[in-house]
């Protein structure tokens, strides 16, 4: 385990653009040789807008990088994609991210856990059984996992992603779409798949706070009011400052996630920002 600070202190390694061919080497001999005990998650708070009460988490992957420190995924994410290392090391987190769940859930903070897939581990035959098997060992309740997958994830094979989003529906998983914003898919047609929850993307909110003539997000209002007309409800992503809690509050976002409420913690620190915030500090 990691020694990694109660704050989300990530080193934002970015290798110049004539060593990023090297870097890349090196993470993916470094992948394949096994790094996966120098994985640590980080969990960031989802909260309710109308209480202000926790949700739930997101699990964000961090790698504890023996010389240059904790990583954020940037550094890292599309080579272990790229390398097929990721579904390793998604099926280690399923695993653990479930199991601290359970345990949360043992003590009485019963949150729901937020788990990013990537497009490759979601086409992949492997995803469901994953899934079932980081239940079925945790003990979790199905309906306490969310599966995030991005816009362009669901979007590439509509037909399969529909099959896939079946099966795992039917076991309790929920799926939220994760980034909608950033690509070009309608949202009528992720409605017509079976989605509970809408995230939205923070250029998104950043957009909305330029456009923001008269003070009002028409265009965050008119997506937000969409999914609750489907029963789906909206994540406003990377709130950072009181002027963007008002605006998402504004155009009717049921929960919120960004800096201005919580940073990416380890997990020890969840359970004490949560009894701070149920106390009302
Ligand atoms: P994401 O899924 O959109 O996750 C949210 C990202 O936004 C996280 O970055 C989080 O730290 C950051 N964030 C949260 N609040 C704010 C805010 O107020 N302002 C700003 N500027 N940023 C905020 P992180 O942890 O660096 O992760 C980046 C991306 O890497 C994630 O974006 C996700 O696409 C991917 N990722 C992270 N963990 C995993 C994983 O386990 N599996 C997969 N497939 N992807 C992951
Ligand atoms: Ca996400
Ligand atoms: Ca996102
Ligand atoms: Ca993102």
């Amino acid at each position: 385990a990691a020694k990694a600070a109660g704050r989300d202190r990530v080193h934002l390694f970015s290798p110049g653009l004539r060593d990023a061919a090297r870097w890349r080497m090196d993470v993916a001999t470094r992948l394949r040789d096994g790094a996966l005990d120098q994985f640590v998650v980080h969990y960031q708070p989802v909260v309710r807008l109308d209480t202000g009460a926790i949700e739930g988490v997101e699990a964000l992957l961090r790698w504890q990088h023996p010389e240059r420190g904790l990583l954020a995924p940037d550094a890292f994410l599309s080579v272990a994609e790229e390398t097929g290392q990721l579904i390793p090391i998604t099926r280690w987190l399923l695993r653990e991210t479930t199991r601290q769940a359970a345990e949360w859930a043992t003590q009485g903070l019963s949150l729901r856990m937020a788990v990013n897939i990537s497009a490759r581990h979601f086409s992949a035959e492997t995803l469901v059984r994953d899934v079932r098997t980081a239940l079925r060992d945790s003990g979790l309740a199905p309906e306490q996992l969310m599966l995030e997958l991005t816009e362009t994830t669901v979007a590439e094979d509509p037909t399969r992603a529909e099959d896939q989003l079946a099966v795992l529906q039917g076991f309790g998983v929920r799926v939220a779409i994760d980034d909608f914003g950033t690509g070009w898919s309608s949202l009528a047609q992720l409605m017509a798949l079976p989605i509970g929850t809408l995230k939205i993307d923070r250029s998104l909110i950043t957009a909305a706070e330029r456009l923001a003539t008269s003070g009002t997000g028409a265009v965050l209002g008119a997506i937000v009011e969409l999914a609750h007309s489907l029963g789906i409800r909206s994540v406003a992503e990377g709130v950072e400052t009181a002027e963007h809690l008002r605006m998402v509050r504004e155009a009717g976002c049921d929960l919120a996630q960004g800096y201005l409420l919580a940073r990416p913690m380890a997990s020890g620190d969840v359970t004490r920002w949560a009894d701070r915030v149920r106390a009302g500090g």
